[in-house]
């Protein structure tokens, strides 16, 4: 079996694994763990110095916040995928996560009043989010228009942390590796011989077939999975379970799914569609695959029987397991 280094990191776990009979291990873990500090540091919604609090905190003062060149590359990104979902994915979506109870918000309150969620909403909107890029230092700044806007990349910010790492294990000349970061996961090469690439396991949340996987998929090339679930990280309120996933265009819990897992060029791109998916759910998928080409979704909805459903690009990758097959969609 590969060797796996496994390590605590963002209140989460991180893995990198290596091919069998790998001893590089002691060395590369901790050039993959400084990226993902790194990453925390600046795009940490709760770490006063980010560059997210910084910008959070001057949010309606018209002032411009200097920022990393890195954080404005992962902003223009999550801005991207907004617009593609109709505000679907949105990085404002903070003040959202605090009605509903996340974000150092109170936990088992009761569902918000029709006041207070018309009026967080009017907080949650990334056409107001202004990002400038100049040739000139400081090269990147970033403005919220109105206060008590806020930023939250927590659906793309780990994608990205993976990213960082997969590039620079590249930059050691590392050839075969994975790198997972709380199921956001990126591959290098096969750990064994006759393999295409890393064979992963995608969780079944529910287990209700027997065995603990919905299926398998192989990342080749770099290829790159996340998974976004209601089943893992939520409150509950009023005695529901609300997942972290809130849909920005009506305020309420993201509804429909139980996970979907996204095939993506990268980390990045993974993360952020799985996020985007969650919330647009099987029927309103197009527009965003329609702009990320190559990528698919394998999803689980939460019906009675849950249903598997697969896009076409990953029909014959996605090996559904033995229970599931009959399930399979698309
Ligand atoms: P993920 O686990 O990647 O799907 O990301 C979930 C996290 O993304 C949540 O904990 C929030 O920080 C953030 N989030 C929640 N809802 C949205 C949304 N509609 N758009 C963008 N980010 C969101
Ligand atoms: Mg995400």
């Amino acid at each position: 079996a590969p060797v796996t280094a496994r390590w605590p990191v963002m209140s989460t776990v991180a893995e990198l694994s290596l091919p069998v009979g790998a001893t590089n291990l002691p060395r590369l873990q901790p050039i993959v763990a400084g990226c993902f500090d790194a990453v925390e540091n600046r795009l940490s919604f709760f770490r006063e110095t980010s560059d997210i609090a910084r910008i959070n905190r001057q949010a309606g003062t018209g002032i411009p916040v200097a920022v990393a060149a890195g954080t404005a590359d992962v902003l223009a990104q999550a801005l991207s995928v907004a617009r593609e979902s109709g505000g679907a994915f949105d990085p404002t979506v903070a003040p959202l996560m605090r009605l509903w109870g996340f974000r150092g918000g109170v936990t088992n309150l009761a569902r918000p009043a029709h006041e207070a969620l018309g009026g967080t909403l009017a907080l949650v909107d990334w056409r107001q989010v202004t990002l400038v890029v100049t040739a000139a230092p400081p090269h990147a700044a970033v403005h919220l228009a109105r206060p008590g806007m806020e930023l939250d990349l927590g659906g793309i910010a780990k994608g990205y942390a993976v990213d960082q790492a997969y590039d620079a294990l590249l930059r050691e000349g590392c050839s075969v590796f994975l790198v997972n970061l709380a199921g956001n996961m990126r591959g290098r090469g096969a750990p064994a011989a006759g393999r295409r690439g890393w064979r992963i396991g995608i969780r079944d949340p529910l287990q209700v077939q027997a065995g603990a996987w919905l299926g398998t998929l192989t990342l080749e090339d770099g290829e790159a999975l996340a998974t976004s679930g209601n089943y893992e990280r939520f409150v509950v309120v009023e005695g529901e379970r609300v997942p972290h996933i809130i849909d920005p265009r009506d305020g309420q819990p993201a509804r429909g799914l139980i996970s979907v897992t996204v095939l993506a060029g990268s980390a990045l791109e993974a993360d952020a569609l799985s996020t985007a998916l969650f919330v647009l759910g099987v029927d309103q998928r197009r527009t965003v695959l329609r702009a990320h080409p190559g990528c698919g979704a394998v999803y689980l909805t939460d019906t009675r029987p849950p249903r598997l459903r697969v896009t076409p690009e990953l029909h014959g990758r996605f090996r559904p397991a033995p229970g599931w097959k009959t399930a399979v969609e698309w």
